[in-house]
């Protein structure tokens, strides 16, 4: 008889925890996974699918309007958002069923319920009799959204209840200006409902490259979106049929709804994770070393609960070292190096590698190479647009360490550029690379003007 009910139990079955789960399995494990809520997680069921079908849903205002510069009549057309919000979650019931069967198919037990640590090797299934016990336990509980503690925060919404709205309200405020909170901003924006931005820094998108933040700022600023930088939320309280949020600065901003987007903390708490004595960081994400184990033997931790990188295709990488290492014979260390990331804002982001900030740090000697210019699209459609491509060269190597773009399918470009950039592509190989003409990203290649700071003004210039 086997020592323990399972080899491995996963509790979460997110992004980190349906692959490894099905790995595992498919690797010979006899495994068991706990899931409370959606089998698929936050990716799928309430974060990267819906919203980007709410982004694509969001830009055909834009698009009719540049329809009319290349001829077309378009009057009469209208928008209506239980159609939209309806065929989203259409879909995400139909990928809930495909990571559902998944599971069944790779032979993964499932139960569908919170479960919670008894001991190393022994979990708990809320609502059932009994334990399971697990030679290795994964945790992949995930992250849920942080809501600024002020009078009033149980008035917010998050990114979870804008899947859920019934009807789009007039207007928004959006409290936090990360990517969540831009994404949303222009979803709304291009929905027609009125944004205002409330952000306690100075700048939007705080680690992103200079550029890229100053850039989507103003672009977004051009679209009718409130940007309100240095406005940090007091209190919010109720007024009329809507809310008021009460700023530190003094001032107030009124608004139908107000959504937190102030980021996201790992979901570790009250599962009994301190009581096995696994060690949690500073906002409470599990402490793992390069193969995801924790402090505790038996237990290891992937995606958002350990707070590496809070992106879907980490999760996934992170799974998927972890069942190589553990049922594999081949030990995996989770890589972070060039792992691009998009904000889906309108314009959009890509960005993978350094920010000239960042190089600057890093390097003796950097070059930027930046070029900001109207698509050849919006020549047409009188769309007022700006696309902006950036280099970050390491001076003395010649190696591109950062590709910045925003702008119409920055995110499609900047995913291609992601393999150069791991392949440790320079400059001059980037340049040797023929252009694909006419297209936006062949500007990724005919640079070639390094970018001088102005003498009298340092700083960054997009449109330089
Ligand atoms: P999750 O996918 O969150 O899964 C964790 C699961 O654990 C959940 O289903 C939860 O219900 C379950 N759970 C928690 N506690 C228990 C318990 N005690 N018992 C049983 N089950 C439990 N990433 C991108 O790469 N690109 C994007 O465009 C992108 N957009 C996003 C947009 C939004 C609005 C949000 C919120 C996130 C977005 N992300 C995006 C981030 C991405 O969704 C996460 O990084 C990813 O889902 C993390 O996977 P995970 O497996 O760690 O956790």
């Amino acid at each position: 008889m086997a020592e323990y009910d399972y080899d491995l139990f996963v509790i979460g079955a997110g992004s980190g925890g349906v692959r490894a789960a099905r790995l595992a399995s498919e690797l010979g494990a006899k495994v068991g996974v706990a899931e409370e809520y959606r089998i698929g997680g936050t990716c799928v069921i309430r974060g990267c699918v819906p919203k980007k079908l709410l982004a694509y849903g969001s830009r055909y205002a834009g698009e009719i309007d540049d329809a009319r510069g290349f001829g077309w009549t378009c009057e009469g057309l209208r928008f209506d958002w239980p159609t939209l919000i309806h065929n989203v979650r259409r879909e995400v019931d139909r990928l809930n069923g495909a990571y559902t069967r998944t599971l069944e198919k790779a032979g993964v037990d499932r139960f569908l319920t919170r479960a919670s640590l008894d001991d190393p090797h022994t979990i708990k299934l809320a609502g059932r009799d009994g334990k399971v016990s697990a030679k290795t336990i994964l945790v992949a509980t995930g992250s849920h959204p942080f809501i600024p503690d002020v009078p009033g925060r149980e008035l917010f919404i998050t990114s979870n209840e804008c899947f859920e709205l019934e009807e789009l309200p007039k207007s928004i405020a959006i409290v936090g200006a990360g990517y969540i909170g831009m994404e949303f901003a222009s979803i709304f924006a291009g929905l027609g409902v009125t944004v205002t931005v409330l952000h306690r820094g100075d700048q939007i998108l705080r680690d992103f490259d200079d550029d890229l933040r100053d850039g989507l700022a103003s672009a977004m600023r051009n679209r009718g979106v409130g940007l309100r930088m240095n406005a940090e939320a007091a209190s919010i309280e109720k007024e009329g049929n809507g809310f008021r949020v009460n700023l530190k600065q003094g001032d107030c901003v009124t608004a139908d709804l107000v959504m937190a987007a102030t980021g996201r903390l790992p979901s570790t708490m009250n599962f009994g994770l301190q009581q096995m004595g696994v060690e949690l960081g500073w906002n409470g994400h599990v402490v793992v070393d390069e193969y995801s184990k924790s402090s505790v033997d038996s237990i290891y931790a992937v995606g958002d609960v350990t707070d590496r990188m809070q992106l879907t295709p980490v999760a996934i990488h992170e799974a998927t070292a972890f069942a190589e290492t553990l049922f594999n014979d081949t030990p995996t260390p989770v890589d972070y190096s060039f792992t691009p990331t998009a904000v889906f804002s309108e314009p959009e982001i890509g960005t993978v590698g350094c920010t000239e900030q960042k190089a600057r740090e890093m390097c003796r000697s950097v070059d930027i190479y930046k070029s900001s210019f109207k698509p050849l699209r919006a020549t047409v459609s009188g769309r007022d647009e700006t696309m902006l491509m950036k280099l970050v060269i390491d001076g003395e190597t010649d190696k591109v360490l950062g590709c910045h773009v925003l702008g119409a399918d920055a995110v499609e470009i900047v995913q291609m550029a992601a393999i150069a950039l791991r392949l440790g592509a320079t400059k001059a190989q980037f340049d040797a690379t023929r252009a694909l003409h006419p297209s936006a990203a062949e500007e990724l290649v005919t640079m070639r003007q390094r970018w001088e700071p102005p003498a009298a003004v340092a700083g960054s210039d997009a449109a330089a």
